[in-house]
Formats: structure tokens, sequence, C-alpha cells
């Protein structure tokens, strides 16, 4: 049996969005389910961890960056990259023991702030050509390397749209994993979040 693995999200933003907070809960307990760990590293003096995360026995908060926790076995850690020339396979379960992501939001066009972990010279994979979110980027690392799922057999739902009413829907432009009924996989409360950012929106308008 392989060695329990690692999935690292090196957080890239100043503060903790409630977007990135659920995101963040979601990967904290699937890593729980799956008895695999889970490190939020690079955290800035003073980051607040809420209290859904601490609670979960697989979450690790940490202070130090990938480069310090993985100082001597660079080797071992594989970043999921956008822009990386292979995609990932079943096999990569077994060439590392981490899985590095960058702990940022989605945006439409990507600004490619994963570069910033590019630049420290982990050895990429990618997950397809489609923006994903990093929960759900998380989630299908772990079908590939754990449940060594070819990364086009893994069931995606593009772009959804997430209707709230008759009259009130958004397009999420990203690609989640679609669960049994085709619908997109989210954290927990994400739909709803959504939807109230999309009334502030709308009422910021008027
Ligand atoms: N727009 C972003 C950027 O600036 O790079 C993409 C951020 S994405 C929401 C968050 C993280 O999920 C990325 O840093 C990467 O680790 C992972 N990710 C998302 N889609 C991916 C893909 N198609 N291939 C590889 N990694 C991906």
């Amino acid at each position: 049996m392989s060695a329990k693995k690692t999935f690292i999200v090196e957080h890239l933003d100043p503060e903790l969005g409630p977007w990135s907070e659920l995101e963040y809960i979601a990967i904290a307990k699937e890593s729980q389910a799956t008895n695999t760990a889970f490190i939020l590293s690079s955290l800035p003096d003073g980051f607040r961890v809420p209290t859904a995360l601490q609670d979960v026995e697989a979450f690790t908060a940490e202070k130090r960056g990938v480069e310090e926790l993985y100082a001597g076995k660079k080797e071992k850690v594989c970043l999921l990259d956008p822009a990386a020339a292979k995609d990932l396979c079943p096999e990569d379960g077994d060439a590392f023991e981490a899985f590095l992501f960058g702990g940022i939001l989605g945006d439409d066009p990507p600004r490619d702030r994963t570069s910033e972990l590019r630049k420290k010279g982990f050895e990429g994979r990618r997950l397809g050509p489609k923006q994903m979110t990093t929960d759900t980027a998380v989630r299908v690392t772990r079908m590939v390397v754990q449940d060594k799922i070819a990364l086009d057999k893994v069931p995606y739902t593009d772009f959804p749209e997430l209707k709230f009413s008759q009259h009130e829907s958004t397009e999420m432009p990203f690609r989640y994993v679609a669960d049994k009924d085709g619908n997109p996989i989210m954290p927990e409360g994400m739909k709803e979040l959504i939807q109230k950012d999309a009334d502030k929106a709308l009422d910021d308008l008027f």
C-alpha cells in the first residue's frame, strides 16, 4: 500500500475570503474522510483559522511555506499547474508524496497566479485544459492518484448554470466534478454564498 498522501494548499492571498474559507473546509473534510492530510501553508501572521477547520483532525495550519516544509525532498512534491506540459496520471500517485495547489480564487480570465509556485521549481502536472476551483482541483487529484481514475474518465460538468429561481441564475466559469445527477460538486454553503453575492451586486446597481 502506498504512503499516506498530503494535499498542500499554499495560501497566496493576504486574507481569507468567504469563498476560500468554504473551499478549505470542504478540502479538510474530504481529507479526513479519505485518510489523507491537508496542510494550509504560508499563512501570514495574524491569520484567523476558522473553527470549522481547526476542528478537523486531518487539517494543519502552517506558517512555513512549502519550500521550507519540503526542503531536501522537493522531488516528492507535485505542483498542480494549469500551464504544465504533462497531464496528471494515476502513476503519479506512486511518484509523489504531496500535491501542491495555489490557494487562489478562480478568476476569469485566469491571471496565472499559479506562476508564483511554478517559480519555486516543483515538478508540474496539469488537470486538463479548463480552470477548476481549488477544492475541485484537489478532488480531481484525489480521484486520479488515489482512486486511479484516468483524468479523462472523471465525470465533469463545465461552466454549469446555477439556478436560484425562475428568473435568477449564474453561470460559473469553471470545470467541476459532476455528482450522479450531473450537478456540480461544490462546498457546503457555496451555492447560497454565490446567490448572496449575486443579489448584492444587483442591489449595488440600484
Ligand atoms: N486563475 C488561477 C491562476 O491564477 O493560476 C487558477 C487558480 S485555481 C482557482 C487554484 C489552483 O487550482 C491552481 O493554483 C492550481 O493549483 C489548481 N488548478 C485549477 N485548475 C487546474 C488545472 N486545469 N490544471 C492544474 N491545476 C489546476
